[in-house]
């Protein structure tokens, strides 16, 4: 367990702020099922939403393995269903970010661009974000070759060739998404066995655009004003090569949102936050729920029964007070 030494408490003082029983901090599965049965309990529940309505699952293609849904369903639309329920009865949704979260008084203070909330009880379901490569190259290309959502990118590469990095389930599924546009598809993986399920990779190696470069990393990534290839080396056969690409998808895992807590939560060795099997944190009345606090499972169906139960528990919270 760590404590980071960073704080948000910085939270400028304001003239009408306002009450809430249960503020909800992020709209993917997790909030939004928060969402749900805290509205459910009449604790008219306040979501927000953060950066991404939907968050990550909102911009999966098709999802699944989410029950219920035995041909698969849009990640955005699901979320658009979420929400509708959410709000049903009773959730209510703002757009925008949460800039200050000071956890050291209760009712907790919660500090967006425009107002500021008291909180009795906090729900943190803001997810994760995905990780860069650090190469050079990569940076200066962003939106220019180099993205990190086939959903939303894959439409710019037309007959055009790229190239997928990673070997999880998202490097997988991403890289079958990409054959609806591409012309073909070449996945680097820095090993030569893949950590994604079986069926996605029985999938990409039935997939006739899909080319496999296996024990190869990248070095940089080359091009001007866009994509114009990538540096690699073979780490088995220390071999240095450049190879031409138009796109850059990059799938290597997630980092959980947690900078507006470091300092004020404790997190787990890897960054997580730490939540005990009833999602509470280390700070009474604050749970959390979804990918911030879950570097095991991370599918919309685990999200989703994290934010339900961190609801059930905040209004115990409640209730004890
Ligand atoms: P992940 O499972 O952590 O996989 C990350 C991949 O990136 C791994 O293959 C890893 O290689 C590679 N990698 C990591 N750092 C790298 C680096 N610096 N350079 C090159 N390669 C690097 O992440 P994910 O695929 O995003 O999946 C996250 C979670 O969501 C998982 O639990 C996954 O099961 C879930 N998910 C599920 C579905 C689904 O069920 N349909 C879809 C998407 C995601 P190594 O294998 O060598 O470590």
């Amino acid at each position: 367990m760590k404590l980071s030494l960073n704080s948000s408490l910085s939270e400028k003082p304001a003239e009408n702020p306002e009450k809430v029983k249960v503020l909800i901090l992020g709209s993917g599965p997790a909030g939004w099922s928060a969402a749900l049965y805290a509205a459910r309990a009449e604790l008219k529940p306040l979501i927000l939403t953060g950066s991404t309505l939907g968050g990550q699952a909102a911009l999966t293609f098709t999802i699944e393995n989410y029950p219920g849904f035995p041909e698969g369903i849009g990640g955005m639309e699901l979320g658009e269903l979420f929400q509708k329920q959410a709000e049903k009865f009773g959730a209510r949704t703002e757009f925008g970010l949460a800039t200050a979260v000071n956890l050291s008084k209760h009712p907790f203070v919660i500090t967006t661009e425009g107002i500021q909330y008291l909180a009795e009880t906090l729900i943190i379901a803001t997810g994760a974000s995905p990780n860069k490569l650090g190469i050079p190259g990569e940076k200066e290309l962003t939106g220019k070759g180099v993205s990190y959502c086939a959903t939303c990118d894959g439409f710019f590469f037309k007959d055009k060739k790229v190239a997928v990095i990673g070997g999880g389930d998202s490097a997988l599924e991403e890289a079958l998404f990409l054959t609806r546009f591409a012309s073909s598809i070449t996945i680097i993986h820095r090993r030569d066995a893949f950590r994604a399920g079986a069926i996605l990779q029985k999938r990409v190696k039935e997939e006739k655009k899909i080319n496999l470069m296996m024990d190869t990393i990248p070095l940089k990534i080359v091009g001007n004003e866009k994509v114009e290839g990538i540096k690699l080396r073979n780490v088995k056969t220390g071999e240095v090569n450049t190879a031409g690409f138009e796109g850059v998808f990059i799938f290597i895992g997630h980092t959980p949102n947690v900078e507006l807590f470091t300092g004020q939560l404790a997190l787990d060795d890897h960054g997580y936050l730490l939540a005990d099997d009833r999602m509470r944190t280390s700070v009474p009345g604050v749970f959390a729920a979804g990918e911030v606090a879950d570097p095991h499972y991370r599918q919309v169906i685990t999200s989703a029964g994290m934010g339900a139960a961190a609801a059930i528990q905040a209004t115990r919270f409640l209730q004890d007070q």
